[in-house]
């Protein structure tokens, strides 16, 4: 019942032509008979920004591929030099603008109050907010992963009407689990936070909840299995065009 989706953020990784390479790999696997081939999935594909035009060319006008955005300002126009607004990436062909990811918080300051206006102006322009969430190693040791989470969600979503909500993804992504040197999760481990997420955000409330931090094609299943969890965010393990779809099949 319900979507259910699978995506991955190239983050600082591919040249253009790498990119694009990807996507028309998707594309040839895919083409619009994904509805056949997985009923109900919805991908998604984040590249760097360089690449998102080239990417939604070759993915094609009827790819059911959605192409994203790492990040977008919350302001539509003006002097905020590096920057990106949901406007421009909005022009470059992007459906959905992934925020508050823990290596925008922790590297680039990123607060729940910048999230928080970032998920207002990706909602104000008609395209779908993928909040990342997650705490890191020490506040899990201490207990605190429950409470933690759920505080960075209430902040970035305070205030959305029921309308606003619905089209929201968040993705629980804990820091100890993300990139090299994270652990794959048990389980066991994450099971707790979906529980207290769906409290507020499960049953149709937003869009749905992921989970992302070192998943991959062997371990996907057993993730899946988790109660609420209605799709996976994938770095690494997705890198490669064959292990997207892999995941594909997967989520399906
Ligand atoms: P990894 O899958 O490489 O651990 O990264 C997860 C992630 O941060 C996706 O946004």
């Amino acid at each position: 019942p319900g979507t259910r989706w699978i995506g991955t953020s190239f983050k600082m990784t591919k040249t253009r032509a790498e990119a694009v390479a990807y996507a028309a790999r998707l594309r040839e696997a895919l083409g619009p008979e994904l509805a056949e081939r997985a009923p109900g999935v919805r991908p998604f594909v984040i590249p760097p920004a360089t690449a998102i035009t080239a990417v939604v060319s070759a993915l094609g006008e009827d790819s059911p591929v959605l192409v994203g955005a790492q990040n977008a300002h919350w302001e539509d126009y003006g002097a905020w030099t590096g920057e990106l607004s949901v406007p421009q990436v909005a022009d470059a062909g992007v459906g959905l603008v992934e925020l508050g990811h823990s290596e925008r918080r922790e590297h680039f300051a990123e607060t729940d109050a910048t999230v928080r206006l970032k998920v207002a102006a990706t909602l104000r322009h008609g395209l779908r907010p993928l909040l990342c969430v997650g705490e890191n190693a020490g506040v899990r040791a201490r207990g605190g992963s429950v409470a933690h989470v759920r505080a960075q969600a209430d902040a970035a979503l305070d205030g959305l009407t029921e309308d606003e909500l619905r089209s929201v993804l968040i993705a629980y992504e804990p820091i100890w689990a993300i990139g090299e040197g994270g652990r794959e999760p048990d389980p066991a481990d994450i099971a707790p936070v979906f529980s207290a997420l769906a409290e507020r955000y499960g049953a149709g409330r937003c869009a749905g909840l992921l989970y992302g931090g070192s998943v991959n094609r062997y371990n996907a299943a057993e993730l899946l299995r988790v109660p609420e969890v209605r799709g996976l965010f994938v770095g690494r393990g997705a890198w490669r065009a064959e292990d997207f779809l892999a995941l594909i099949d997967l989520v399906a």
